[in-house]
C-alpha cells in the first residue's frame, strides 16, 4: 500500500473494518512532501542517518516507520492500538531492522531504563540517536515532556498541533509562554520547522499541525537532580496561578511582581539553585 496515498489508505480502512479512533488520535499523515519533511528534520542531526537508532512513538499503519526504514535507520515502534501493532511490521514486510512494542508510550517511557539492557516489556532498549514521531493528539504532550525530562534523546522531532508547537517554543514574555516551553527549553533548543495543513491528514484534523524540532543543548548539564526537583515543582506551582504575582504565589520564598510567564529560564534556574540551597541548610 502507498501510505500516502489518501484512496489507498481509505480503502484499507474499509476493506479491513477498521475505523481510526478519535480517542487514540488517529489521524494519519496522507502527504509525501511534510512525511519528507519530517523525516529530513528528525534525521538532520544524526550524523549518519545510515544506522541510527530511531524510536517512533504512534506509527500507525507506518507511514514514518517506512520512510526511516529506507533511509536505513533502526526503528523501535511503540503503538498502543493492538490491531495497528499485531500488522505493522508484515504490512512493510517483516523489515530486520524494525521493532514493534505494543504498549502505551506512557507506560513504556515509565518501565524503561534506557542505560539497562532490557526493560519491562522484555526488550532490549538501545542507546537512541533520534525520535521522530507524529503524536497522538491528546497524550501527545506528555509523552515529550517525559521525554525531555529524561534528556536521554539528542533529538527529538515531533508533529503536533500548531498551538502545542508555538507553547513549546514559546520565549519568555510571551502569551502561549507555559510549562511546556519552560520544560523542553531546560534541555533542549526548540526549534518550529514548517505547518502542516489539517488538509495532510485522513481523517482531516480540526486544526493544523506543525513540525517541531528538539536538539538537546548542553547548558544546564551542572543543574542538579535535586535543583531539577525544585525547578520543576517550583514552576509548577507559579503556572497553576499564571495571572498572580510571584511575590504573591511564594510570600517570603520570592519577592517580586512579576508573573510567571514573564521569567526566562535563567531566571527560574537561579531560583532554584537558591531554593535547593537554603532547602539543605
Ligand atoms: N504515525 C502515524 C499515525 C499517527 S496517529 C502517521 O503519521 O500516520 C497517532 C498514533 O498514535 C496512532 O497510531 C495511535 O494509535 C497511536 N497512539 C495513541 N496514543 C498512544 C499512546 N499513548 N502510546 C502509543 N501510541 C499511541
Amino acid at each position: 500500500m502507498n501510505l500516502t496515498s489518501p484512496s489507498q489508505v481509505k480503502a484499507w480502512c474499509i476493506e479491513n473494518g477498521f475505523h481510526p479512533n478519535k480517542v487514540l488520535g488517529q489521524n494519519f499523515l496522507i502527504d509525501r512532501n511534510a512525511l519528507v519533511s519530517i523525516v529530513d528534520a528528525g534525521l538532520a542531526g544524526c550524523p549518519d542517518a545510515n544506522g541510527a537508532e530511531v524510536l517512533e512513538i504512534g506509527p500507525g499503519l507506518g507511514v514514518l516507520t517506512e520512510e526511516l526504514l529506507n533511509r536505513g535507520c533502526t526503528v523501535t515502534a511503540i503503538e498502543k492500538d493492538p490491531v495497528l501493532a499485531a500488522r505493522l511490521a508484515e504490512s512493510l514486510g517483516n523489515p530486520p531492522k524494525l521493532r514493534v512494542v505494543e504498549a502505551d508510550a506512557l507506560d513504556w517511557i515509565a518501565g524503561t531504563r534506557i542505560d539497562s539492557d532490557c526493560n519491562d516489556y522484555g526488550n532490549a532498549v538501545p542507546q537512541f540517536d533520534a525520535m521522530v514521531s507524529n503524536l497522538p493528539y491528546q497524550a501527545g504532550t506528555r509523552i515529550l515532556l517525559e521525554l525531555v525530562k529524561r534528556r536521554e534523546i539528542p533529538s527529538m522531532t515531533v508533529l503536533v498541533q500548531t498551538e502545542v508547537a508555538e507553547r513549546l517554543a514559546a520565549k519568555e514574555g510571551s502569551k502561549t509562554r507555559g510549562l511546556a516551553g519552560v520544560w523542553a527549553q531546560l534541555d533542549y533548543d526548540v526549534r518550529i520547522v514548517r505547518k502542516v495543513a489539517a488538509s495532510c491528514f485522513w481523517p482531516r484534523p480540526e486544526i493544523g499541525s506543525s513540525v517541531v524540532t528538539l536538539t538537546r543543548h548542553d547548558r544546564n548539564v551542572g543543574f542538579s537532580a535535586k535543583e531539577r526537583d525544585v525547578f520543576h515543582r517550583l514552576t509548577k506551582k507559579a503556572f497553576e496561578h499564571r495571572r498572580k504575582q510571584l511575590g504573591s504565589i511564594f510570600k517570603d520564598l520570592i519577592q517580586s511582581s512579576a508573573r510567571a510567564e514573564e521569567l526566562a529560564n535563567e531566571d527560574w534556574i537561579n531560583l532554584s539553585k537558591g531554593i535547593a540551597e537554603n532547602e539543605d541548610a
